[in-house]
């Protein structure tokens, strides 16, 4: 088994599947695979940005309730410009201790280690549905789940929506049951272009901003003083909901005013809110505040609050069948009870479509994203066992009937 994990992680890894690029290839391919183990296969296609990204759905067992997804995105971050590579990202590679290679820990060892379980599981044995679903987009907001989710019945076909989902993002095997959104917008001061000499002809879209910026600052504190008790279990490092600046961009030389300013901002609400209340706010908040050039204050600035990219909190109860089933299957090596993740995933589009989401990976934080990014072989090679065992006791027969 071990040879077909690498051989599947090998191809993976192979594909260029940055977010900016189509990931129809390796959707094929992973598709080609699953149909092979005798999974029937749906794709749902779509454009953004023009290219052509394609979520993978693949179903095995009766089409009877209960169900369990696992599931994992395509995607990658970007690589070509990082600096820190000593290895080349598309050549998967093995050393004693660790596998190599962009996508090895966030999350194509995943979804390797999902192959091989397919190829491994007894399908004549499940007594329930195993759903694999293989997502595109979701480094970028995930797209591919928002697309997905509210399609997957249809892409099921006969068999019901699963009850219970499992995202296996790299956490070392740690479990978490709740993740924040993450909600991202821009806010445009606009100015008026004139000689610094003749301030009042003009008005200073930076100095607006500045403005601007003090108004979401006071607010953040608030919001930061304002943390739920609640959220501490889950939250204990960041209990609130925080908010960043981003970038902020303006301007063109010393002694021009500046007709423009640009400023991204986002935060990341706490699941159990609405996501677009921390938007709606700031966006009150400016339309009331003084946001004059103090070099022209006779004239009322205008700022704009764009629309929000919003990527879904996810909240699952603590103690499902899942978790325990997870927990049994790692054994000695599960990490403990965590509660909120450090990210957000897919499972916040799931968890949308009332399937409870799980988040429990065998790929490691500190790796993704990285130069050189690696996953330790007895993480990768023991995922396959570990997945074998999650659906024998989620999906599978009882033994001995
Ligand atoms: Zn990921």
């Amino acid at each position: 088994m071990p040879s077909y994990l690498h051989d599947v992680a090998r191809r993976l890894i192979a594909f260029d599947t940055v977010s900016a690029a189509s990931n129809a290839a390796a959707a094929a391919y992973l598709a080609d695979e699953l149909a092979r183990h005798g999974f029937r296969v749906t794709c749902q296609e779509y454009e953004s940005d023009g290219a052509t990204k394609v979520n993978v759905v693949a179903t095995a067992g009766p089409p009877v309730d209960g169900g369990l997804i696992v599931s994992g995105h395509i995607d990658v971050v970007p690589f070509a410009e990082q600096a820190g590579w000593t290895r080349d990202p598309l050549a998967f590679a093995v050393d004693d201790a660790r596998a190599y290679g962009r996508g090895a820990s966030d999350m194509k060892g995943f979804l390797a280690q999902c192959v091989a379980a397919a190829a491994a599981i007894d399908r004549a044995r499940l007594a329930r549905p195993l759903v694999f679903v293989f997502t595109a987009d979701e480094e970028i907001g995930c797209g591919g789940a928002r697309r997905l989710v509210p399609e997957l019945a249809a892409l099921l076909g006969d068999v019901p929506l699963p009850t219970a989902a499992w995202i296996g993002e790299p956490t070392g095997w740690r479990a978490y049951h709740t993740h924040k959104g993450v909600v991202a917008f821009t806010v445009t001061a606009h100015g008026i272009a004139g000689h610094s000499s003749l301030p009042e002809r003009g008005q200073n879209a930076i100095a607006v901003m500045a403005r601007a910026i003090a108004a979401i600052g006071a607010y953040q504190a608030e919001l930061r003083a304002a943390a739920p008790r609640a959220s501490a279990a889950d939250f204990p490092e960041c209990p609130y909901t925080p908010l960043n600046l981003g970038a902020v961009r303006g301007g063109s030389a010393d002694n021009m005013i500046a007709d423009r300013c640009t400023l991204t901002v986002s935060y990341r609400p706490l699941p159990d809110e609405d996501p677009l209340t921390v938007h709606r706010e700031i966006a009150r908040r400016l339309a009331a505040a003084d946001l004059r050039d103090p070099g022209s204050p006779a004239v009322a600035a205008r700022v704009d609050v764009g629309a929000a990219a919003v990527v879904a909190g996810m909240r699952s109860p603590r103690g499902t069948p899942l978790a325990a089933a997870l927990a049994a299957a790692l054994g000695a090596r599960a990490a403990g009870g965590a509660g909120g993740a450090p990210f957000a995933t897919d499972g916040g589009e799931l968890a949308r479509g009332g399937i409870a989401s799980l988040v429990c990976g065998p790929g490691e934080l500190e790796q993704a994203h990285q130069p050189d990014e690696s996953i330790a072989r007895v993480a990768f090679e023991g995922g396959v066992e570990v997945i074998r065992r999650v659906v024998d006791r989620l999906c599978a027969l009882e033994r001995g009937l």
